[in-house]
């Protein structure tokens, strides 16, 4: 981290695990374990169908609640979406854009993400744009060819001045779940380089206020170095955010 200006951001992707038991009982346990939410923020993405659950548990309390994915239309025939006022209307203030899973596994378009980036900002809905290559693009040398095409296409609507409300997140899709986490030199050179587009685009206080979290592999023992990173503004944890004893000590991380 450099910029003290933007508060650390830890973000559980939850994924379609757990029921909803135990997702409230984490929901539960989180909303004990944290203090005001001063010094850290700390967001939950669970099952869209367990948001309003959340909602009503996590009330009171600083826990951020997104969800995993919304259609950029408001309503109309779009079977198995949602949208980002109906999301609103259940207390839902962050979503997930552009999950490497929706890229690839559910062949979500990059143009789509800019659609549902503005979508989430017109509905005061705090965005988390994911970007990453796959190894075969990162040993070909198309690392920085990806990462401007997802950013170009996925902030394609939004304003300078709107820039304070997104979040970008650095998934490495052969770092999800696979146990192999990038290295602090790689996660740097990667948010360094997602930065430095931010300036150009957007010009450079714009760019300062933009919060970069690193994603991919994320434990309790990996935690504090990549946190160390300059550039590194948070992390958004999948596998080890499912279970309170290895997601609290990555909230909790000592920095
Ligand atoms: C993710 O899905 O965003 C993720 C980073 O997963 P994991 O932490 O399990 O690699």
């Amino acid at each position: 981290m450099t910029n003290p200006q933007r508060k650390p951001y830890i973000a559980a992707n939850w994924k379609m695990n757990l029921d909803r038991t135990r997702v409230l009982d984490l929901v539960k346990i989180l909303k004990a374990r944290l203090g005001d939410g001063e010094d850290r923020e700390v967001a939950v993405f669970p099952p869209a169908l367990f948001l309003a659950d959340v909602a009503a548990v996590s009330q009171g309390s600083p826990i951020g609640l997104g969800a995993q994915n919304m259609h950029w239309e408001e309503e109309g025939a779009y079977t198995g979406e949602i949208s980002a006022p109906m999301l609103r209307g259940i207390g839902v203030e962050r979503v997930l854009i552009g999950h490497s899973e929706r890229r690839h596994l559910f062949f979500e378009k990059d143009e789509w993400m800019g659609r549902k980036l503005r979508a989430a900002l017109s509905h005061s809905i705090l965005p988390i744009l994911c970007v990453g290559e796959t190894l075969e693009e990162r040993k070909s040398g198309q690392m920085e060819a990806v990462l401007t095409r997802q950013l170009s296409t996925g902030l394609e609507w939004t304003k300078a001045e709107e820039l304070s409300r997104v979040t970008v997140a650095y998934e490495p899709v052969w770092a999800i779940g696979t146990g192999e986490v990038a290295t602090p030199e790689q996660a740097g050179e990667a948010h360094a380089m997602i930065r430095a587009w931010l300036r150009g685009q957007f010009g450079e206080v714009p760019a300062e206020n933009c919060r970069i979290l690193y994603g991919g592999s994320v434990k309790p023992s990996n935690v504090a170095s990549l946190m160390s990173v300059p550039q590194v503004d948070g992390v958004l944890v999948g596998g080890a955010s499912l279970k309170a004893e290895t997601f609290l000590p990555i909230v909790e991380f000592d920095g």
